[in-house]
């Protein structure tokens, strides 16, 4: 096959024919001349749209998600709905149970001993939605040795027994689970492309060698067709094509935060390699201490705040006097408004997950799923951003709702510029593509998955309905 030819596609509101070669936007054209061995397909009118790009995901957990039990709400809500899912569940070959989306809902605080009343038979592990908690069962304890470990992030109770709590230490953990071979990524590049996402941001901080050669890997055996922007690529490592290092992740733990001076020094030492940083933000104390931060070691163009979920009104113009980018997901606000709406004081409400104020302040914006913390669809992140309503139907901050089209631009700029320029459909363009079923106007008015026809990566169709 030489080259496609899509024929009958709306591009910014003009019908015409756009020819794509060489993994490129060709031509743009009214009836253009169908070339010998190319592929056709008729948009029947359809908008042609540069391909989704997500911010903000965690590829490997997204694949081991998909080979693990849900621990928490919609699938399991109460104790013994956890209990009956962690005894139905497969081992892994090195025969643990691995649970996610835990949620407090389910059975409150999760230590060792309630989990062994769940399920004692065999070693388990669960993460909590957040995803920066596991929690191990009494066998799992012992397997991997938590009563000598020296990880700070093994908890441990007044007496120094650990509590089965295991806190960020997710590269310590892996390093004493048994090896169950490469994550399978093809599942997740399916999901991907059936969206429209023709590239993402991998968001996990410091990739593990194995992590970024299975995703290196994945990428070069077309298993994982999107491009892939690391925010935890090593320094100064080459990476293959389709692969690119972004900004730094600094992770900004709302559970200990680090010192003004020791965060300041972090940010130089990150700038003085030529990158930015991407620092995950999640509370008030965590923005104010980064700004801080921000002003004793200087900006960089490309600075961004992964998160940014509770950004003061008085902070919005910091940020753009910092010429800092937002990332950000109102794919929570569905997901789990209603708990946020809880746990936030009603004054700090209008704070959560801001978009609208932050685009008027001029501070660039994008949007991202988080999966598999959040939920992946963009389409349905896209309709939360331009409603931001709960689960029990409750509207939080309605001052920032995005009109429909700023929340699909939000996820059209570069994976390398995010807030920045649209990316377009023009001559020249990488045609990463995503053709709808209807036109702008359809799609916007009810921001929909199934409205995907086709998505196109580097020239090729991936998925066609
Ligand atoms: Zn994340």
């Amino acid at each position: 096959m030489t080259g496609l030819l899509l024929r009958d596609v709306d591009v910014a509101g003009v019908r015409l024919d756009v020819r794509i070669s060489a993994g490129r936007v060709a031509e743009l054209g009214a009836a253009l001349p169908r070339r010998a061995g190319a592929e056709a397909i008729d948009g029947r009118g359809g908008a042609l749209l540069p391909g989704l790009v997500d911010h903000h995901l965690h590829l490997l957990a997204m694949a081991a998600a998909e080979r693990s039990v849900r621990c928490g709400p919609p699938t399991v809500h109460d104790a013994p709905g956890l209990a009956a899912a962690l005894a139905a569940a497969p081992a892994d070959d090195g025969g643990w149970v691995r649970g996610v989306g835990y949620d407090e809902s389910v059975a409150g605080d999760l230590d060792a001993p309630l989990l062994d009343r769940l399920h004692a038979a065999r070693p388990v592990r669960i993460q909590h939605r957040s995803g920066a908690l596991w929690t191990v069962n009494g066998r799992g304890a012992t397997l991997l040795g938590l009563a000598t470990a020296a990880e700070p992030g093994v908890e441990r109770d007044g007496h120094g027994a650990p509590t089965g709590r295991i806190w960020r230490a997710d590269a310590w953990l892996r390093a004493r689970l048994p090896r169950t071979g490469p994550p399978d990524l093809s599942a997740v590049g399916a999901r991907l492309a059936r969206f429209g996402v023709t590239a993402v941001t991998d968001a996990t901080p410091d990739l593990h060698p194995d992590a970024l050669a299975a995703i290196t890997d994945a990428a070069a055996s077309g298993v994982l067709r999107q491009a892939v922007h690391l925010l935890g690529a090593p320094w100064r490592t080459p990476l293959p094509a389709r692969l690119s290092a972004g900004p730094h992740k600094i992770v900004l733990a709302d559970s200990g935060l680090p010192a003004l001076d020791e965060l300041a020094a972090m940010i130089r030492a990150v700038h003085a390699t030529g990158r930015a940083i991407a620092a995950h933000c999640v509370t008030r104390e965590a923005l104010v201490l980064l700004l801080a931060a921000l002003d004793d070691a200087g900006h960089r163009d490309g600075d961004r705040i992964e998160h940014a979920a509770l950004v003061p009104a008085e902070l919005v113009g910091e940020l753009a006097r910092h010429r800092l980018r937002v990332v950000t997901q109102p794919g929570f606000l569905p997901d789990r408004g209603d708990d946020f709406l809880r746990g936030v004081p009603q004054a700090e409400h209008q704070d959560l997950y801001r978009c609208a104020s932050l685009l008027a302040a001029g501070v660039p914006l994008a949007l991202s799923s988080d999966a598999p913390y959040g939920p992946l669809d963009p389409w349905t992140i896209m309709a939360a951003a331009a409603r931001r309503r709960t689960a029990s139907g409750a509207v939080v901050g309605p001052a920032e709702v995005l009109a429909p089209r700023a929340a699909l631009d939000a996820f059209l700029t570069p994976p390398d510029d995010p807030g920045g320029p649209v990316r377009t459909v023009r001559p020249g363009a990488a045609a990463d593509l995503v053709l709808m079923d209807g036109t702008l106007t359809d799609v916007l008015a009810d921001p929909h998955a199934d409205r995907v026809r086709a998505t196109i990566i580097d020239g090729h169709v991936v998925t066609a309905a």
